[in-house]
């Protein structure tokens, strides 16, 4: 991208920016309060306790409330003094912040999840833009059981190394802010504003669907899966290859529904029983 381009498109999204702002937080009228209270920040290792701390103030100016933190590098990072005056007024988001060990913990109930990344992945979830990431994301808000709003997940790396691809392939969606390639990295705190600011985009309404599957449903349906193929010898632990991961990439073209998971469960346990037989 020319420095050109990115100078026109930086001005683009500033117009936007300004011509939706002051948001109403309060109004209930306001399409995107699912969103703002159903989305989660999630930071996988930080490092840096000034970049939580950051990162926390990013959301929170942004309209939302949820930060996660997966295992990060200095155990109690967000009561760390940095972290705490890099937060400067969102020092309740970091408060009320989430310690998790693991990123499944951080996705259980999500419905709908992006990986940022700085740099392209050969395998994984599809790329979308941001802002077609957040739109779809939208679409996920109020869709969880019982009535209970769809979590949305946006999951952002480790300042120095970003998301292993094995967490870029546990989520729905992947994305990357375009930026200078010569020079693609954000700042993790201005990353999360960024994708703050696409998600908070109030979008039009989307139709009702049927709910769609949370990320642990998902989980547990490839492990599922792949005990069958494993049993049926169409898949050998030895050598899996990519065979997997281009599962993965498959289902998650596809935005799988509650009942399509069931139905793949159901199919991978009918294989393991006529195994065993
Ligand atoms: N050196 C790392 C960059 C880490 S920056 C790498 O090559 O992956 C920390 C995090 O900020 C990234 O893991 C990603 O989640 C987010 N980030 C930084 N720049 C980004 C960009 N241009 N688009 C999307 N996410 C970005």
């Amino acid at each position: 991208m020319s420095p050109d381009r990115l100078r026109g498109d930086t001005m683009t999204s500033l117009s936007t920016f300004c011509k939706r702002f002051p948001l109403d937080l309060n109004s209930s009228s306001n399409p995107s309060d699912d969103v703002f209270a159903s989305t989660r920040f999630v930071l996988v290792e930080p490092s840096h306790p000034g970049n939580v701390g950051a990162a926390a103030r990013a959301l929170k100016t942004m309209g939302f409330s949820r930060l996660i933190v997966v295992a990060p590098k200095i155990a109690f990072v967000t009561r760390e003094p940095e972290a705490v005056a890099m937060a400067s007024g969102a020092d309740d988001v970091l408060a009320s912040a989430q310690v998790v060990e693991t990123l499944a913990d951080a996705l259980n109930g999500v419905h709908w999840s992006i990986a940022l990344t700085a740099r392209s992945r050969e395998y994984g979830p599809p790329q979308m833009a941001p802002r077609a990431a957040a739109e779809k994301a939208c679409e996920f808000t109020g869709q969880g059981q019982g009535g209970s709003p769809g979590a949305i997940a946006l999951v952002f790396g480790n300042e120095r190394v970003g998301l292993s691809n094995e967490d870029v392939e546990r989520c729905s969606a992947l994305a990357h802010i375009p930026a200078n390639p010569a020079y693609s990295s954000l700042n993790l705190a201005q990353a999360v504003a960024l994708l703050g600011r696409a998600d908070a985009t109030p979008v039009t309404t989307a139709p009702a669907s049927p709910p769609s599957a949370s990320s642990d449903e998902i989980e547990g349906m490839y492990t599922h899966l792949e005990q069958a193929l494993v049993a049926l010898d169409f898949l050998d632990p030895a050598n899996p290859k990519k065979l997997m991961s281009r599962l993965r990439r498959l289902f998650s073209r596809s935005g799988l529904e509650h009942e399509e998971v069931n139905i793949l469960r159901g199919i991978a346990k009918h294989i393991l029983l006529k195994i065993k037989r």
